[in-house]
């Protein structure tokens, strides 16, 4: 990738935490993607908020990631700092019916600990991969779900270093996306960093709330394929759902290269163990030329292309 005078600065103000030329398949559940530049993982707050200015102050672009989740990294990888955030403390207040979690905290574990403190709420995030911030940026839901509903307020990192807490209103949310995401195609200078999340909560019984979640878990377990996937590849178009379509248009176990629609789900593309992410990304295009053609219904990305 590339390399320049502002990079190796700022590789040497992260010193030896700075990870040079770091395969971001390691960091991603589809198991794909070439070199970041230079990667951090972020253990606290303050580390993300010191990446993202130091990055700022080198003038490196940089991208935060989470769980690798919801992204189609590129095999050519990703230019300047990629910053792996790994925060992930919380408190849980059973009294006043909330729970404060830093964004690089797995979701679905949040949502044991919340249901542990008798709190109901998040019970939908249960087996839902990846972080509180990267489900926050996506409004990730399920099960009639979602972050939107639960959210009572964020503390964000703003493009002038601020960092501020902002109610859930704030944030945009609608199917899948927030204004960070749709954001996140803009400028370095004007992105948010979501660094922590407050959520409104209910008293619930732990019983209730535990056999709810195996319920949960179950569905996905016997619904959703196992293996290197980003989950849905695509929305699901206005009152129809992109997994039957494909189905329909007889592409379930379709392949390219490595790349697999599964024979599962339709919307589920897999990763058998040779991917690469232009596989990948060939198939999702097929895939939408397909459905296009039979049904005349554009299919859109849930997932992020990053480094394309
Ligand atoms: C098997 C499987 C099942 C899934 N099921 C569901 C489901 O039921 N419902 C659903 O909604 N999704 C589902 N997903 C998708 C995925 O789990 C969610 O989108 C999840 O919220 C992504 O979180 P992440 O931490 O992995 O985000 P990442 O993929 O790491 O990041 C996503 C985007 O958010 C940005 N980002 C991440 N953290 C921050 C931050 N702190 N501040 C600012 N920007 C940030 C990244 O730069 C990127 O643009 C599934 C995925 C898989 C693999």
């Amino acid at each position: 990738m590339s390399s320049s005078l502002d990079l190796d600065g700022l590789a040497e103000a992260l010193g030896e935490r700075g990870r040079r030329d770091e395969p971001l398949a390691h960091y991603t559940a589809m198991r794909v993607g070439g070199p970041a530049d230079l990667l951090i993982i972020c253990e606290g707050v303050s580390e993300v908020v010191e990446a993202v200015s130091l990055a700022r102050r080198f003038r490196v672009p940089w991208r935060l990631l989470g769980g690798g989740c919801n992204v189609l990294v590129s095999d050519r990888g990703v230019e300047g700092l990629v910053i792996v955030n790994r925060a992930d403390g919380a408190t849980f207040n059973p009294a006043k019916g909330t729970a404060r979690v830093e964004a690089g905290a797995l979701l679905s574990g949040v949502a044991r600990q919340a249901v542990e403190h008798g709190l109901a709420g998040l019970e939908w995030a249960v087996g839902l991969p990846g972080t509180v911030g990267g489900a926050i940026v996506g409004n990730a839901g399920a099960f009639e779900g979602d972050i939107a509903s639960v959210l009572y307020s964020a503390m964000v990192l703003g493009p002038e270093g601020e960092v501020v807490e902002r109610p859930a209103g704030w944030f945009e949310f609608g199917y899948r996306s927030s204004r960070i995401k749709q954001g996140e195609t803009g400028q370095d200078e004007e992105r948010y960093v979501v660094l922590a999340g407050a959520f409104k909560l209910e008293p619930g019984r732990e019983d209730s709330l535990k056999a709810r979640m195996e319920e949960i878990l179950e569905w996905r377990r016997t619904r959703h394929p196992s293996g290197a996937t980003m989950g849905s590849t695509f929305k699901n178009p206005p009152d129809s759902h992109a997994g039957y379509l494909i189905e329909q248009a007889g592409l379930r176990g379709y392949r390219v290269g490595g790349a697999q629609i599964s024979e599962l789900h339709g919307n589920f593309f897999m990763n058998t163990g040779t991917a690469t992410a232009d596989d990948v990304l060939v198939l999702i295009e097929y895939t939408q030329h397909e459905i296009r053609r039979r049904f005349g219904i554009e299919l859109e990305l849930e997932i992020e292309l990053v480094g394309w």
